[in-house]
């Protein structure tokens, strides 16, 4: 079994990990580039989202080179989510691909399973150990991005805090066990925190961004978003990280169940039930981050998408009633660097203009 699965930001390190340390050869998909999204899009329906495109390149180039098992996830409704694994392992075979799909769905006795089908000869005790080691690496990664993306628009050299987020990457990868991962990882905040010169009196705009979590977490789709305005001088808070996602909707840990109650609450008004996907979301964090007196919100989401569809037709509204600008940026395999820069510099100036005229 040698397994490959999907990109997603940093999600290879931590996936990665867990197949490793549980005894399987792990091929990556080479990092996405224009030829995995001319794959993608040359093989997939012309209707689906860029997602789906992307990640059935992603499984053209890792079977290229050797994989043999693919590891994807499943969904349950009401967007297509659940259907695209079966949908892209039919296209892959009339390719005339040989390969095994384990498609993992959001739940936990299916993860159980699956991971027994990964791993049959592993004690529960190696299991833990496996996942406790790729959980505390995702947990490091999203704690150091967090504290970048603080960093990035007050370092008075461009690309200091990138440069250190870089090297964490790499030790976070190649550590395996969990002091070494501990190490690496007080290593690039005391850096951050220690080496990065910072210019004095400088207070940021600040953007919440909102959306679908692929577009979001992937660089290469969203033409690297966070970066981007981090180097514009915007703080930047992305309200979707993989440990969100994992703690809360596959752990369902108390407190993510606690604060989904109080943004399904404060969505309530504007959207009464789930759409799928991240959209209602969407909407409440809109909400939250207008009454936290955030300068602007980014929506991100994939040209198609439907839930966020949704979301982008109520939030109009939202933006009027609590008095935060909201630019919706849709990707597809057409989106260009001079579009997206060109909306970014005119919405930057213009909460620059509201917060200079106290127009708030
Ligand atoms: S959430 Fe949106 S982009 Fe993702 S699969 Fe559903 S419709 Fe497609």
């Amino acid at each position: 079994m040698i397994i490959s699965f999907p990109h997603m930001g940093a999600l290879s390190i931590v996936l990665q990990a867990l197949f490793t340390s549980l005894g399987r050869k792990v091929i990556l998909p080479p990092a996405i580039s224009k030829r995995t999204l001319e794959l993608g899009v040359k093989y997939s329906p012309e209707a689906v989202c860029l997602p789906f495109k992307i990640t059935l390149g992603n499984f053209i180039e890792a079977l290229d080179q050797g994989a043999n098992t693919i590891v994807t996830c499943g969904g349950v409704g009401p967007c297509r989510l659940g259907y695209y694994a079966e949908v892209q392992k039919g296209i892959l075979q009339g390719l005339g691909y040989e390969f095994e799909m384990i498609i993992i769905e959001p739940n936990l006795v299916n993860i159980i399973n699956n991971v027994h089908r990964i791993a049959p000869k592993h004690s529960l005790r190696e299991i833990y150990s496996a996942f406790r080691l790729a959980l505390a690496k995702m947990n490091a990664l999203d704690s150091i991005q967090r504290k970048v993306q603080t960093v990035r628009p007050r370092e008075i050299t461009r690309g200091a805090s990138d440069a250190l987020w870089k090297t964490a990457m790499d030790e976070i990868n190649t550590a395996d066990t969990i002091p070494a991962l501990r190490t690496a990882w007080y290593d690039a905040e005391h850096k951050l925190d220690q080496e990065v010169k910072l210019k004095a009196g400088v207070n940021p705009l600040r953007i919440g961004v909102v959306g679908e979590i692929y577009v979001m977490l992937e660089p290469f789709v969203n033409l690297d978003l966070v970066r981007r305005l981090g180097q514009m001088g915007v703080e930047v808070h992305t309200t979707m990280q993989l440990s969100n996602y994992v703690n809360g909707h596959l752990f369902r840990k108390s407190e993510y169940l606690e604060l989904f109650k109080h943004l399904t609450n404060l969505a309530r008004p504007y959207l009464g039930h789930y759409v799928g996907g991240h959209g209602l979301k969407s909407i409440a964090y809109t909400v939250h981050m207008g009454q936290q007196n955030y300068d602007g919100m980014i929506h991100v989401f994939p040209f198609t998408c439907m839930p966020e569809v949704v979301a982008k037709n109520i939030l109009p509204k939202v933006s009027n009633d609590v008095n935060i600008p909201v630019l919706s940026l849709a990707y597809d395999e057409q989106s260009g660097e001079a579009g997206v820069v060109t909306r970014l510099e005119a919405f930057i100036d213009l909460l620059e203009y509201r917060r200079s005229t106290n127009t708030y």
